[in-house]
């Protein structure tokens, strides 16, 4: 494999009719606008067939009180099936839904997928770090089944099906499969929920005998955690139940370089997918074009790669990594004194 650059995202090639394609995109709060304008002119830049159909996504209330998403962004995501989303952020207000929850619910977005690749010429802990996380994204602690037993005393759920362990780890096996990756392991702590994440590993392991193809391996996320940090080479493709993927994705990403830096993508039935920056909306700099956009942009990638389109996916990874690279034009997280507007076009040119 060639360091720096993201694999494709989907796990069946998908055919997508030829021409410009409309994307929806929500550009999200805080340094969401200014990430997303600069993602916008790098890719007009480059000339991707894209067009794009804003659309604002706030929660509002619907019938019977019920949290939901805009129609009009609803149907915009409904009718492209491909979205690319900037941070939104989540009132405190009591009662009110996280936006990212809110959208895994409606568009049943179950697999998240993380793609962490070392970027050359940025100083990090490891060098060689290229592997890729996948989450279960609708169940296990996050479930949202808790309940007060008595005074001082909570009991939350643990939720794992057999149908969504099953799903996840088909989604895993074929994206290894589709990707040249070689080896899918699945991280699990079977040895004390023995019920519940034994459920989820017995499906990896059913799911593992059609995919003779990959190798197949197991590990408790305890010993993971050692292990990444000592040698993260030695990982490919990492599948998991919610909770762990939410801790061990972050776990991965400051492995080269934060999140600043890392993609996201958002997998759901249906054919429905949203590819995000996985960084908040950053509020202490939003609106000074300090913000770095090169996580979105490599969300951006991701999305280009899983519509098909591989050519300008490559195209423009590497003008960012270029970018970055070189050290010339950079923002102040990647270590430099350049501004959002300056970064995107240096990007820009290099495209
Ligand atoms: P944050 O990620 O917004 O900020 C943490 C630090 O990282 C800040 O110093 C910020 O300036 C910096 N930072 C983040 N992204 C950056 C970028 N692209 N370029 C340069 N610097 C960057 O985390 P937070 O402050 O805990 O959260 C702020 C809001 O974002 C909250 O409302 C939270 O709910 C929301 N949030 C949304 C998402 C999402 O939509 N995916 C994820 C996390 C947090």
């Amino acid at each position: 494999r060639v360091m720096g650059v993201i694999k494709t995202q989907s796990p069946q090639p998908r055919t997508f009719s030829r021409g410009i394609k409309t994307v929806t995109l929500i550009p999200g709060d805080g340094i969401g606008p200014e990430i997303s304008t600069a993602v916008m002119k790098i890719f007009e830049a480059a000339k991707a067939p894209i067009q794009w159909e804003e659309r604002n996504v706030t929660a509002i209330k619907g019938p019977g009180g019920r949290w939901m998403i805009p129609p009009e962004a609803k149907e915009s995501m409904d009718k492209n099936k491909i979205g690319l989303k900037g941070p939104l952020k989540t009132p405190i207000a009591a009662g009110h839904p996280s936006m990212n929850l809110l959208l895994r619910k409606t568009f049943d977005l179950y697999a998240n997928v993380r793609p962490c690749v070392s970027i050359e010429g940025y100083k990090t802990p490891y060098t060689d770090v290229d592997l890729v996380t996948i989450r279960e994204n609708t169940e296990g602690e996050y479930s949202g089944i808790e309940h007060l037993i008595v005074d001082g005393v909570v009991q939350s759920i643990k939720l794992i099906t057999g149908e969504a362990s099953r799903r996840i780890a088909e989604y895993a096996f074929e994206y290894a499969r589709n990707n040249q990756r070689a080896s899918v392991t699945a991280v699990h702590k079977a040895n004390i929920m023995r019920m519940s994440d034994g459920l989820f590993l017995r499906k990896c392991r059913e799911v593992a005998e059609n995919y003779k193809d990959v190798k197949f391996t197991e590990m408790y996320l305890d010993t993971v955690c050692l292990n990444m940090v000592q040698d993260p080479s030695q990982f490919d493709v990492l599948v998991m139940p919610n909770l762990y993927g939410d801790i061990l994705s972050d776990l991965c990403a400051g492995l080269i370089g934060g999140l600043g830096v890392t993609p996201s993508g958002n997998i759901g039935a249906n054919g429905v997918a949203i590819f995000e920056s996985v960084h908040g909306t950053a509020p202490d700099i939003a609106g000074k074009d300090l913000a770095n956009p090169t996580a979105l942009l490599l969300s951006a990638v991701m999305m280009l790669r899983h519509m098909g389109l591989h050519g300008y996916a490559n195209k423009i990874e590497t003008a960012c990594f270029d970018t970055i690279r070189e050290k010339k034009v950079l923002t102040k997280d990647l270590g430099g004194n350049s501004k959002c507007s300056e970064f995107t076009a240096d990007i820009c040119r290099r495209v």
